[in-house]
């Protein structure tokens, strides 16, 4: 079975291998080497001033971010579940909350960002999925920051890049927190996060917030290269040879540049088979397609061709399926994807199989690799 949701994504065999060793104890200078080792490959992957890492799902970042991060009201823009989910954190920990609400195919835009901010003045801190995973929507976030910290530069900007950090270089000059989990671009099992800090973020901080996610114990505690609690070594190990798994197989410019080719050439070939792209902004991440048949194509692929591949949630249940692109993926599974979706519209009659599907998707790949 072929496992193409958007996260969890597959776990390379060289990874789980390395994940196999015998378990070390945190407090050794043996662990505190791989934690430096992965950190210094952390910095590259973020550009970011401070990076640290929990032990902890995505979540537990976002809950990390926004509590150490906001202080008084919290702007989130809800254009999908995980938007909504930091409305949710801000709330559940009685910060003030004003949410910015889109549709799941529609990024937020600059003037509605800067509008809320002048309506409420209180807002101390912005929360934005970089790649909205509910709909594979990209939002503008990089624009909407420089655009709020050109006249609010306090504003703490939190970027939740679980499904772009690994996927595309993000330009993180104007964002204060951008966090990234094991279990989407970065190939591991779930139970890491991680959190890239600008030195903005770091001053505000200060004392921290919260005990077992208070930043600025983490801080303290990884610059040194250890843990203010046990450290996920397994996942950590895990961590350091991915990221040195891609620095040898050609570095993240080539990872980005095939993730970037295969998004364009998934979605080229399956609107070649009628197929529509749900999203206006289409995330590199994930291939998002709505269709009247999405649950149809979904079990199809299954059953029939050995492909997993993610469904909507709420209303969009039923009505979407989405294709992961994140990680490094095989290109010829790339392609048996888009041909099995074409042979799946053929069992519910809606074309003849003629292997367009594939063919657009190897024109598009290369062409888009050639450039
Ligand atoms: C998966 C995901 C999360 C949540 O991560 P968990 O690991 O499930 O807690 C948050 N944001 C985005 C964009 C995601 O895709």
């Amino acid at each position: 079975m072929l496992l193409f949701t958007p996260g969890p994504t597959p776990v390379p065999e060289s990874i789980r291998l390395a994940m196999a060793e015998p378990t070390l104890h945190h407090r050794t200078p043996e662990f505190e080497a791989i934690f430096e080792e992965t950190r210094k490959e952390l910095f590259k992957l973020f550009n970011t001033d401070e990076v640290i890492m929990l032990a902890t799902s995505g979540t537990g970042a976002m809950e990390a971010a926004v509590i150490n991060l906001c202080h008084t009201t919290l702007l989130n823009i809800n254009a999908g579940k995980f938007g909504e989910r930091f409305g949710k954190i801000a709330k559940a920990h009685g910060l003030g909350s004003v949410e910015l609400k889109y549709e799941w195919d529609t990024p937020a835009s600059v003037e509605d960002v800067l509008k809320a901010l002048k309506k409420t003045p209180s807002i101390d801190a912005i929360a934005i999925q970089i790649s909205e995973s509910a709909g594979g929507l990209r939002h503008p976030v990089e624009e909407i920051a420089k655009a709020v910290k050109a006249v609010r530069p306090e504003i703490m900007i939190i970027a939740d890049g679980i499904t772009a950090i690994g996927v595309e270089k993000i330009d993180v000059s104007h964002l204060d927190a951008v966090l990234a989990g094991s279990q989407k671009a970065l190939m591991l099992p779930p139970g890491l996060a991680i959190l890239g800090l600008s030195n903005a973020a770091i001053a505000k901080v200060g004392e921290g917030k919260g005990y077992y996610l208070n930043l600025a114990s983490e801080i303290k505690n990884q610059k040194k290269n250890t843990t203010a609690y046990t450290a996920a070594t397994t996942l950590t190990i895990g961590l350091g040879a991915i990221l040195k798994e891609i620095a040898n197989d050609g570095g993240l410019e080539k990872l980005y540049t095939e993730t970037a080719a295969r998004a364009v050439a998934t979605r080229g070939a399956l609107e070649a088979i009628g197929l529509h792209s749900y999203p206006s902004s289409p995330a590199k991440s994930m291939t998002t397609i709505d269709d009247e048949n999405a649950s149809e194509i979904h079990t199809i692929l299954k059953n029939d061709y050995e492909v997993n591949v993610a469904g909507g949630q709420d209303h969009l249940k039923g009505k979407i399926f989405r294709i992961n692109q994140m990680g490094l993926i095989k290109i010829y599974e790339s392609a048996w994807v888009v041909n099995a979706v074409e042979l799946a519209l053929a069992k519910l009659d809606r074309r003849v199989y003629d292997g367009r599907a594939n063919k657009v998707f190897n024109e598009l790949y290369f062409a888009e690799m050639a450039k």
